[in-house]
């Protein structure tokens, strides 16, 4: 049996790899494990052997330790589950990375604690300048943060905090003031400026109405930090069993930044497949680079666009209206310009990624693919659909002709469940339709957006298998999937969805060595229990990454 020039001798559930080039000694081999390797062929064993930063041979532990030479080094895992590492689909890495270093934290669960935090940066900060929040969520507070409370906290300085879904940010009236807001001006076609119902400013700006905020607020950050900010995230998501992530919305000095981070000489960095936005793609165009070029500790992956607004934020493009409103959200971009330039860059030789998260969003893009597939038709593009959140039958079917890859959010109903009632039991029942996908044969990954949620698999794996919201409510039974659907849509799946199955998300002969080591088996504890699992160690090329 020939797997990409290198002979796999199968014997039971052992299997080994006799590479032409590749040395046979193992320098590492971890044993007394139970391994669950996503591999169908033999999906359990007990032992891995590594060479080179790659699995050498998988099998009993008495099969994988005959191959063990003087100098291989033997690890006992005390009868521990060991996993293929963790793919986050889609994330933003080295740009929350950036926030962590420079922005307030205002990922907290009272307005009171916010308001503190600003105006403990205000005082620290030179007056006139910006002051900028992150990570906030109106759902974890008890009411959305207003204009008042944020002139409150501050006054001397303009603040914007956005919302951690990064649809909308939250301004005092300083800022308001800065970039020329007030209560006669109007929301741009694709945007918001909200008001009350006496017209009056809520400090709530969304999408393309932010954009005078954001040219005030961007300081161009430094090659050095966006290296640390790389690195920052990378720790983050290997402590939590992560090894691979696609960020989902880079250009030249993300993708420097991790590139810098992997040649730093620390721990070995998540492996990064960099999707690059499509405003910013021109240089990569021009000199004839696509999805695919680099190695695999660094990748360009697909040419990124969005067609409409977020789930946590309630401006995802919906054909039925938001409960108890005649809101349905907002598209973003037009269909002609979006066409327009993925059809030059999927001749080009991109994978193209379009955020879409609601029913009519989900509609315009796959209408878009099937334009550019029918006009100049390319073996397995894999055209991605970014969160792909609400669904319907036969926009499942559409994507499964197409061979489309929806990226949904993983953690969202354990993570979110403050927002389900905006959608309704109803719709809940058709978002985040992974049981729906899969029983489709739609190879669907696990995703967090981080920071909308977080780069979490055991909440991923809780949310999915058991659809229950921090407070018991279930949202969409129906599109419950098992804890071995949840990890093949968290490792292989995931892999799929970068063109890399064959290097990686599985645990055979000839994959690179990202695996983890779990505290608790994830196939044993209570369902909801599964986010109280951890990862004892995170192994990346062969190396730890982390260990507890
Ligand atoms: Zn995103």
């Amino acid at each position: 049996m020939l797997l990409g020039g290198a002979a796999v001798l199968l014997s039971g559930t052992n299997r080994l790899l006799l590479g032409a080039n590749r040395r046979l000694a193992p320098e590492l081999v971890l044993h007394n494990a139970r391994v669950w390797t996503v591999d169908p062929l033999s999906p359990a064993a007990q032992a891995i052997a590594i060479a080179d930063g790659r699995i050498l041979a998988v099998g009993s532990n008495e099969f994988v330790l005959s191959g063990a030479v003087a100098g291989t080094r033997r690890v006992d895992i005390g009868r521990k589950r060991i996993t293929p590492g963790f793919i986050d689909a889609h994330a933003h890495p080295a740009t929350s990375g950036l926030e962590y270093a420079r922005s307030v934290d205002c990922g907290l669960g009272s307005i009171e604690a916010i308001k503190t935090a600003l105006r403990r940066r205000a005082q620290q900060t030179a007056p006139g300048a910006w002051i900028k929040g992150f990570n906030y969520d109106d759902g974890k507070t008890p009411r959305p943060i207003s204009l008042a409370d944020l002139d409150d906290a501050v006054r001397d300085h303009p603040v914007a905090v956005e919302h951690r879904g990064g649809h909308s940010l939250f301004v005092n009236s300083m800022a308001m003031k800065t970039v020329g807001y007030d209560r006669s001006t109007p929301s741009p076609p694709h945007g918001l400026i909200e008001r009350d119902a006496g017209g009056n400013l809520t400090g709530k700006v969304a999408d393309d109405a932010r954009i005078p905020f954001d040219r005030l607020l961007t300081r161009k950050a430094t090659r050095a930090e966006w290296r640390d900010a790389a690195m920052l995230i990378s720790r983050r998501a290997t402590m939590r069993g992560i090894t691979s992530v696609c960020d989902a919305f880079g250009d030249v000095d993300t993708l420097q930044g991790y590139r810098d981070a992997a040649a730093a000489g620390g721990p070995p960095q998540t492996r990064t497949y960099c999707n690059i936005d499509s405003k910013s793609i021109q240089p990569f165009v021009e000199a004839g680079i696509n999805t695919g070029f680099g190695d695999d500790t660094v990748r360009v992956g697909a040419a990124k666009f969005f067609s409409d607004g977020s789930i946590s934020e309630r401006t995802a493009w919906i054909s039925q209206p938001y409960v108890g409103t005649d809101f349905h959200g907002v598209p973003v971009g037009t269909r002609e310009d979006i066409y327009r330039l993925a059809s030059k860059l999927h001749k080009a030789g991109w994978q193209l990624a379009t955020h879409a998260n609601g029913d009519l969003a989900i509609d315009e893009v796959l209408g878009i693919y099937e334009q550019i597939q029918r006009e100049t038709p390319r073996r397995d593009p894999r055209y991605r659909l970014e969160h792909c959140t609400v669904v319907t039958p036969s926009l499942i079917a559409r994507i499964k002709a197409l061979g489309a890859i929806p990226v949904p959010f993983s953690a969202y109903v354990s993570f979110h469940g403050d927002v389900m009632h905006f959608y309704g039991e109803a719709r809940t029942r058709h978002m985040f339709a992974m049981r729906d996908f899969l029983d489709a044969g739609i190879p669907v990954p696990d995703s967090s957006d981080f920071t909308a949620s977080p780069m979490d698999p055991p909440l991923w794996l809780q949310s999915q298998v058991t659809r229950t919201d921090p407070q018991g409510h279930v949202w969409g039974a129906n599109q419950r999937i098992s804890v071995a659907e949840a990890v093949r849509c968290g490792t292989i799946n995931g892999a799929y969805s970068m063109f890399e199955e064959h290097l990686k998300g599985s645990i055979q002969p000839g994959r690179l060595a990202d695996l983890v080591v779990w505290d608790q088996d994830m196939f044993e504890v209570e369902p909801s229990e599964l986010s109280r699992i951890n990862p004892e160690r995170t192994m990346i090329g062969g190396r730890w990454a982390y260990e507890a």
